[in-house]
């Protein structure tokens, strides 16, 4: 029996999040009424996922719910902002009893992530289409703290959180690649349930001079740092934080595009004054270059010598 809109909402949507003083109404009106925090910048983000775009129809709905999530919380921790509030907007081709499990499952792995960052779910839309789903997310920063991609000069540091290219090498996997089935679980994880680095943005506060969240590739998005700071930087490809399985994959294949233009990482890329570095110990982040005054990306391998980026395949890879 086809499950009305009404129920849909009160049955799986309306339960998810967290219940904050700042929300004075919810779920279940023409609007969510939310008090913001004063003296504070609200920080707002909003991300869609097609099925057959972004992800597989196929894909762990579980999983799935949690990346929704992730990705839009990993736009805040780039700025810096603490979450507070999401909205979620579901396209469903109707809803059976099988699409209910799976909405089940979705708003279980959603709700996993809410409850860990305090976040409330106050409102969405559900209409029928092709399956597609999109979360606005709603934080707050200190004005003076927002991190942006503008902040960027010449002669500071270059920084990561963690390892690129492992989402990119579970999808080659997923295409038929062999690796260690190891290796292959562990990339897995990192496409499908991605982990927002909330907490670190939050502690670049002050530190960073401009952030952004690594979603098309390494390359692709300090790309933007350098075109909004009007620099350019050279990065040390012995410097990259890599995963075991990306390093085996590049001792097979030399194929340096798959670090450095595979996206949906999600780890941070910061820069920073080197005053900042004493500081910067201690947050698990990895200096992978310097920003200087001539614009483009220079890279060098661990041998000294310079990548040529479109040889390397990098013009290869198509960003959504
Ligand atoms: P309206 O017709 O006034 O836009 P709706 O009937 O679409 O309202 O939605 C009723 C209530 O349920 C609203 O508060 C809306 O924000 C909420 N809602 C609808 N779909 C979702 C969803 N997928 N997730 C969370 N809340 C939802
Ligand atoms: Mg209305």
């Amino acid at each position: 029996m086809p499950v009305s809109e009404f129920e849909l909402i009160e049955r799986i949507f309306a339960p998810l999040g967290v219940h904050r003083d700042d929300v004075v109404l919810g779920i279940g009106d023409d609007c969510a009424l939310l008090q913001p925090s004063p003296g504070q910048l609200l920080a707002v983000s909003i991300d869609t996922l097609v099925a057959g775009v972004h992800f597989s129809p196929d894909d762990d709905p579980r999983s799935l719910g949690h990346k929704a999530l992730a990705v839009n919380l990993s736009d805040l921790a780039a700025s810096a902002a603490e979450p507070a509030w999401a909205t979620l907007a579901m396209t469903l081709p109707g809803v059976d009893a099988g699409r209910l499990d799976w909405l089940s499952a979705f708003a279980d792995g959603f709700a996993g992530l809410a409850r860990r960052y305090d976040l409330a779910l106050v409102g969405g839309d559900t209409t029928r289409g092709p399956l597609s789903i999109t979360v606005q997310v709603h934080g707050f920063v200190p004005a003076e703290q927002a991190l942006r991609r503008d902040g960027a000069r010449a002669g500071e540091g270059i920084y990561l959180s963690g390892p690129v290219g492992d989402a990119r090498l579970a999808l080659l996997v997923k295409g038929g690649r062999k690796v260690d089935p190891v290796h292959a679980e562990a990339v897995a994880a990192r496409l499908h349930r991605p982990e927002p680095r909330v907490e670190l943005g939050r502690r670049l506060r002050g530190l960073a001079s401009a952030a952004i969240d690594v979603s098309d590739g390494l390359v692709a998005d300090l790309g933007h740092i350098l075109e909004r700071s009007g620099v350019g930087a050279t990065i040390h490809l012995d410097e990259l934080p890599l995963s075991a399985a990306v390093s085996a994959y590049l001792g097979e294949t030399d194929d340096w595009a798959l670090p450095l233009a595979g996206g949906d990482d999600y780890e941070l890329c910061f820069t920073a004054p080197d005053a900042r570095q004493a500081a910067l110990r201690g947050l698990g982040c990895q200096q992978i270059g310097r920003l200087e005054s001539e614009p483009g990306i220079r890279c060098l391998r661990p041998d000294g010598s310079p990548l040529n980026l479109s040889t390397a395949g990098y013009d290869h890879f198509g960003h959504d």
